[in-house]
């Protein structure tokens, strides 16, 4: 296959115009000079911090969902002030650059039977150039025990999810000392286990407030490396990501038979940039990709992102530990249960979130993806098609065999330009995108040139007539 696409390739350099570079592809998100402030922001992320802020929230005794939202010292309540009180701390240190929310939504459901009031803490730093595109970090504050309605006993969710909160509280820290052109979310988000509720509620105010959200880096379960079975990984962190998009997917699935697309959603393509982006920065961890929306049968905060249409994907530890997730505290024939603090890795949690913290700087930094449309049916040319992105300096088309995982042909293009020709590529054999790039240099994910492959929530259209 590899020499079958290089043999493509080289036919395609041969005969590209002179007024596209065809260099070999810098893989996103751009040019090493783009990834000095990102590098610059990871490396300020703090093993001590992180610590002192899980071992703050487990302080709280339970966070569960259903806990008390007005006693001073323990439960979920507690919990969330302090975390407001935090933002506020960083902002205060930063000249107000924070604005922080609470975003509510009253749920009821099988577990939460009489009703719960949600409420998110969020807070926001404004984008200096194009404000209204916005990328998201996420980790929901609510923990429990084996009971899922147990809302009485000590439940410290150190790692599920004090981990993914606390690399939230962190990005906020760092990156809340620089601008970006676009806008930052710290989310803290309540409900998670009770029912995906805090996702819900802030995907909810995402679209009521008009954002066009570009990413959410959901983080949940960021912060252990040993298995229950001693296996241990320190140096992946899982991506998970869908395929096919699932908002409109019944639509959709017309256009993805006859055009594909299926492994081609925008989360799919911040997964690929996220593989790329670690192995950039170098910080001794890799993306394991996952292709598929969450783990077997199990679910997250990013999935009500993705069915208001908002990319998203979730970070994951590569071994979970189960005799430490969504359990009663005690231990059983030598075995120690419980998500308590002392079980996690906080060296491994940093690389974890300075992952996140160099990724929310490349992605604020570069412009929006665009939105391409690709044609050459029955033709021996590819053409693609774009519409400008405001703040693009440049474009980047790619293109990859089918059955590729990543990107492996590139073709770098002005930004005036938004039409390109691929003399000699068939459009049958290969999968085709287009990535934004900043005056800086800093590279957007791709966006896939297949039904709804852009960054923008799913938008109907008839189903194409067959030729
Ligand atoms: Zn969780």
């Amino acid at each position: 296959m590899r020499n079958t696409a290089a043999a493509f390739a080289m036919g395609l350099l041969a005969t590209l115009s002179a007024t596209a570079f065809a260099g070999p592809p810098p893989p996103p998100p751009g040019p090493d000079a783009a990834l000095r402030v990102p590098r610059a922001a990871a490396g300020e992320v703090s093993e001590a911090r992180l610590h002192a802020t899980v071992e703050k929230l487990v302080g709280f005794g339970t966070r569960h969902t259903l806990s008390s939202m007005s006693d001073p010292t323990r439960g979920i309540g507690a919990a969330e002030r302090w975390v407001a009180e935090e933002f506020g701390r960083y902002s205060a240190a930063c000249g107000g650059c924070l604005e922080i929310v609470t975003p509510e939504e009253e749920f009821k459901g099988q577990r939460a039977p009489g009703g719960v009031r949600i409420r998110d803490v969020v807070a926001i730093q404004r984008g200096t150039g194009d404000p209204n595109r916005v990328v998201l970090i996420t980790g929901h504050i609510d923990s429990r025990v084996t009971d899922v309605m147990n809302a009485t006993s000590d439940a410290p969710g150190a790692n599920d999810d004090g981990s993914g909160t606390a690399a939230v509280i962190e990005a906020a820290r760092v990156l809340s000392k620089r601008k970006f052109a676009g806008t930052i979310v710290y989310g803290v988000l309540m409900g998670e286990e009770q029912g995906l509720y805090g996702g819900k509620t802030l995907a909810d105010y995402a679209k009521a407030q008009g954002w066009q959200v570009e990413a959410d880096l959901n983080n949940d379960i960021v912060g252990n490396s040993l298995g229950a079975d001693g296996i241990r990984d320190n140096t992946h962190v899982r991506i998970f990501s869908e395929g096919p998009r699932w908002q409109g997917h019944e639509d959709l699935a017309a256009r993805q038979r006859s055009l594909g697309g299926e492994n081609d959603a925008p989360g799919r393509n911040i997964s690929r940039w996220l593989d790329l982006l670690a192995d950039r920065i170098a910080i001794g961890l890799d993306v394991r990709q996952v292709w598929r929306n969450d783990r077997f049968g199990r679910g997250g905060d990013h999935s009500e992102f993705l069915n208001l249409g908002f990319p998203a994907v979730r970070f994951t530890v590569a071994i979970e530990n189960y005799d430490q997730q969504h359990q009663d505290l005690r231990t059983e024939k030598g075995v120690q249960y419980g998500d308590t603090i002392d079980k996690m890795d906080f060296p491994y949690l940093r690389k974890v979130t300075q992952l996140n913290v160099a990724a929310l700087a490349a992605l604020a930094a570069a412009p929006m993806p665009p939105e391409p449309k690709v044609e050459g049916a029955v033709s021996t040319d590819t053409t693609l098609t774009w519409t400008p992105v405001p703040a693009a300096a440049g474009y980047v088309v790619r293109w990859r065999p089918t059955d590729a995982q990543n990107w492996t042909q590139s073709l770098r293009v002005s930004g005036a330009t938004t039409r390109q020709v691929l003399p000699h590529v068939r459009v049958d054999d290969w999968v085709f995108g287009v990535s934004s790039v900043a005056a800086d240099g800093s590279e957007s994910p791709v966006a896939s040139a297949v039904p709804d492959g852009g960054f923008h929530p799913y938008a109907p259209q008839p189903a194409p007539a067959r030729r």
